[in-house]
């Protein structure tokens, strides 16, 4: 058993008691996209105890540039991201616990679902997410770490609670843009990078070599052969509402919480209902078969197209437009489908 992880092992900042203590950790990655299945890949392979893997998507031909655990087949077959990243990572190792899960990372579910984890990655596309994810992991004292990619640019910092600044101290010095690379586009090795950095700030801490982890916020431009390193040590602020002396976990209200979303401004609109439903999807087949449009059907979603516009359902009662981004026009199609 050892043998697999031999080469780590032989690795001074490892070593036999730190690979003992990373088969002991569960680590939840927030997005099964290109920098999820990176930083999966690797600590599947590097033999980490429990992995918890969320994603609210399916698999589209045009994540296979970069979404390093997908194939063809799996975008045909419109497969939700957390099941064929659960497959294929219990197929690389089968003595980690994978545990995928399609769902929409909400303020309701994050309590749960970060129950038992020694470690969050961020591997989001959005800064909803991210700021419950800083909130939560504040709350209940799990360091996290934050990455993100877009075009030939990538950032990361590394969270520690009680330590350094979280992503609320932060806010002024991330640039929180527009871009996304459904707008400028991105290319596979920025990603890597990124996941090189969450990944071994990852491997530093599960191990349990807390001086080892960078303390600075890390950034790069591989087409302008940039990189940057910045102290953001002083950044903490003590009436910060997250990490602060008196914190009230701002995002982790039901308030701040939006239930519809344009996402990633990739012309399409999520819909959530307001209540969690467990969708027959049987059920709602019948009911779309009286409206004239084509449907395809899988054990996790079904897809209607109609003209130039798809409608995705998925089992949680969420369901995707896509080929639009206006919201009103968005829920009007919906109350057209479902009634
Ligand atoms: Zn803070």
């Amino acid at each position: 058993m050892q043998e697999r992880y031999s080469r780590q092992i032989l690795f001074d900042g490892i070593g036999e008691e730190g690979q003992q203590n990373l088969q002991k950790k569960h680590v939840l990655i927030v997005g099964a996209g290109a920098l999820g299945t990176g930083n999966a890949e690797i600590l599947t392979r590097a033999g980490v105890g429990r992995l918890t893997i969320v994603d609210r998507d399916y698999v589209e031909v045009s994540n296979l540039q970069r979404q390093q655990l997908y194939t063809e087949r799996d975008a045909n077959d419109r497969i939700p991201k957390a099941i064929a990243a659960q497959k294929r990572l219990r197929e690389i190792n089968p003595y980690v616990e994978v545990d995928g899960k399609i769902m929409d990372v909400t303020v309701e579910e994050i309590d749960r679902l970060v129950s038992n984890v020694d470690l969050i990655i961020d591997a989001t596309d959005n800064f909803e997410i991210r700021f419950l994810i800083n909130d939560v992991s504040q709350k209940h004292r799990i360091p996290w770490i934050y990455g993100g990619c877009v075009s030939s640019y990538g950032i990361s910092f590394t969270v520690l609670p009680g330590e350094t600044p979280c992503l609320n101290c932060l806010l002024e010095t991330i640039p929180l843009g527009g871009a996304t690379c459904d707008t400028v586009g991105v290319i596979a090795p920025a990603v890597q990078m990124v996941v090189a950095y969450q990944s071994a700030e990852a491997l530093k801490i599960l191990v349990e070599d807390f001086e080892a982890v960078r303390r600075k916020l890390v950034s790069f431009d591989l087409w302008k052969n940039e990189q940057s390193a910045i102290d953001v040590s002083r950044l903490r602020k003590e009436d910060c509402p997250s990490c602060g002396t008196s914190p009230t976990y701002p995002y982790l209200s039901y308030e701040n919480q939006t239930k519809t979303a344009v996402l990633c401004g990739r012309n399409t609109v999520q819909i959530r209902p307001p209540k969690k439903v467990n969708r027959d999807l049987n059920a709602l087949v019948t009911q779309l078969e009286n409206q004239g449009g084509a449907i395809e059907q899988n054990p996790f979603l079904v897809s209607y197209q109609s003209e130039d516009r798809r409608v995705v359902f998925f089992k949680d009662g969420r369901v995707l437009i896509h080929g639009m981004k206006d919201i009103v026009e968005a829920k009007k199609i919906y109350h057209q489908l479902l009634g």
